[in-house]
């Protein structure tokens, strides 16, 4: 049977197009269907925190709009403070130029890919896989669902399970010149307004980017919120000229370890549900799960490895340890938003610490084990704080914002 590539890949985003970059570069024939026309629009903050530039095999800095050094906190816009890293913790880009940059790399690096292809399904058989398109059928060896949040090859390779759907909203502003250079390194960040909710402002190169989070059982009261952090950024002294792109889109968490790939697919990226629960952070899992992706295909194909479990061990040994550390972090946060907030500001070290996670010195399991002797107690409080979490999560789908 002839084959269109070794590996198929669905969907160009960061996980696709890492995935596809390091593919290529082993030598491996690698053919993306992709369902838009590039340069395309995609909703997103599009903060990248430091630590993602070490994952990254090459320089972004041309795509990089803004560096952030600043902090603006509040909760539920109250109890304003900020506070300062003399390094950048976070770098803003927008998502047509990030998205659109690496699939280059992937292209120059030999990757094929065809735009207005929506995948559809998949057929696993034992020795090729089957990927229908609205127009066609593809075969390969392998594939990789990175279709984001969409899922179309995780659902039809039995792969979408334990999915905590997360929906955030985003809306890129226009603002007066002189708001735009004085916040031009700073990141607004409000959290505590509700459970599992959080808002953020990132600051582009001609504009700012506003977005909201949270659980997806509480999307009604979103708007509500975006709405209030308009005011809220009115207050603060900024103009806002002109809103545009104001979007939803999902925000899949995973919430338990288990399979990543079954027979000759694996599931990358938000199809995979690694994002953060935390903070919804998703680009920096989508390059480490594609990067994951690529090794596994590749040691498959050089019949080194008998299978694709390797995949599936390292994600959830490497990421979902840290993703579920973030989960049990979030409880505490829904449970204590006041003091954990004071505890930012007041606390050198808290502060330190949040940095260090950004910039990747330290992750969410060093956060615990920081705790030494004190860990089992960790354990204890983060189960009680689930169980609050769940109680404040009902009680305010019965009061909503007072
Ligand atoms: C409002 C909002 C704000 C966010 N802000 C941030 C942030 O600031 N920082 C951060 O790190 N993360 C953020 N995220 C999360 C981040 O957007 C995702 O985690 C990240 O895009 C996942 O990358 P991916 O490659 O897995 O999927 P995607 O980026 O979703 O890419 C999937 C690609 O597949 C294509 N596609 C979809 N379906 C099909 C199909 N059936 N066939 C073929 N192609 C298909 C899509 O067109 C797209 O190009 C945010 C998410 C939302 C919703």
């Amino acid at each position: 049977m002839t084959k269109d590539a070794d590996v198929i890949i669905a969907g160009a985003g960061p996980a696709g197009s890492i995935a596809a970059y390091q593919l290529a570069k082993a030598g491996v024939s690698v053919q993306i269907l992709e369902k838009s026309e590039f340069p395309r629009y995609k909703v997103c903050g599009a903060g990248l925190t430091h630590k993602i530039l070490s994952e990254i095999p090459f320089d972004i800095s041309p795509v990089i709009e803004t560096k952030i050094h600043t902090f603006i906190f509040s909760s539920g816009f109250n109890k304003v403070f900020s506070r300062n890293s003399e390094y950048p913790l976070i770098y803003c880009t927008m998502r047509d130029k990030f998205d659109g940059y690496l699939l280059e790399k992937a292209v120059a690096a030999g990757a094929r890919v065809q735009f207005g292809e929506k995948v559809t399904g998949v057929e696993l058989h034992n020795s090729y896989v089957n990927v229908f398109t609205r127009n066609r059928t593809f075969t390969s060896f392998l594939v990789i669902g990175a279709e984001g949040a969409t899922g179309a090859v995780a659902r039809s390779a039995n792969l979408w399970k334990d999915i905590m759907p997360g929906l955030a909203w985003e809306a890129e502003i226009r603002v007066d010149a002189l708001s735009l250079q004085k916040y031009s390194d700073t990141v607004f960040l409000d959290w505590g307004a509700f459970p599992g909710g959080y808002g953020w402002v990132f600051p582009k190169g001609d504009h700012l980017s506003l977005g909201v989070g949270g659980p997806a059982s509480l999307s009604k009261w979103m708007m509500d919120y975006y709405k209030k952090f308009l005011i809220y950024l009115e207050n603060s002294g900024i103009a806002v000229i002109e809103t545009t792109s104001l979007k939803s889109w999902p925000i899949p968490v995973r919430v338990k370890r288990g399979n990543f790939h079954n027979g000759r697919a694996i599931v990358a990226g938000d199809a995979a549900g690694l994002t953060d629960p935390l903070t919804g952070e998703g680009i920096y899992y989508a390059i480490r799960s594609g990067k994951l992706a690529a090794e596994s295909c590749i040691g498959f194909l050089n019949c080194s490895a008998p299978s694709l479990l390797s995949y599936s061990k390292a994600v959830n040994q490497d990421l979902m340890t840290e993703l579920l550390e973030a989960n049990r972090i979030k409880y505490l946060f829904n449970t204590f938003p006041l003091r954990i907030h004071r505890f930012v500001n007041d606390s050198d070290r808290a502060w330190r610490a949040f940095g260090k996670v950004l910039r990747g010195e330290k992750n969410y399991a060093d956060v615990r084990n920081g705790f030494g002797k004190w860990k089992t107690l960790w354990n204890l409080v983060c189960c009680i704080a689930q169980v609050t979490s769940y109680f404040a999560e009902k009680r305010f789908r019965k009061t909503g914002f007072h």
